[in-house]
């Protein structure tokens, strides 16, 4: 079986962001393989009236993709992957992670999971999503709360 060449690493900033990288980095150092991070900022426009956005919230979304890739860049410092491999994207989580993955051509995917069950499952697991879409590998790293 050939050795990954370019692994992507979903980060959402939370507690357990580091212990996911922590696996993504070691599999990368054995496989000298290329590895990027993604972060997606979900949109925050209600366009429930099918009206026009206001500005304000235009801006709202503008200033969370500054923010985000502030804090993009200082991981990838942290982790040592350079700038150009940090990806801020705006949408859909899931559909982001994939598409991002799709141009890149990524052969794994790396996320964090919290194996949730039954209902939970089907309200909202990033890691669900992202493996019954993927078009490579994906590793669900196990996160504790
Ligand atoms: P969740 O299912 O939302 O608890 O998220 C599980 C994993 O999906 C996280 O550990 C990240 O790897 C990834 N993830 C969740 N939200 C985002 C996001 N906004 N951007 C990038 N990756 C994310």
């Amino acid at each position: 079986m050939s050795a990954y060449s370019h692994i992507l690493l979903a980060v959402d900033f939370s507690t357990n962001s580091d212990a996911i990288a922590e696996r993504a980095l070691a599999i990368s150092k054995m496989a000298s393989a290329r590895i990027s991070l993604v972060h997606v900022v979900e949109f925050v426009q209600m366009d429930l009236s099918n009206e026009l956005v206001v500005p304000q919230e235009l801006e709202l979304d503008q200033e969370l993709v500054t923010l985000a890739e502030k804090r993009l860049k200082e991981l990838g410092e942290k982790y040592g992957i350079p700038e150009s491999e940090c990806f801020v994207s705006q949408g859909s989580t899931k559909r982001e992670i994939l598409r991002i993955a799709q141009a890149h051509g990524v052969d794994l995917i790396v996320v964090g999971s919290h194996g949730r069950e039954g209902i939970q499952l089907l309200l909202g697991s990033t890691a669900n999503a992202v493996l019954h879409g993927a078009p490579c590998d994906v590793l669900a790293v196990r996160v504790r709360d």
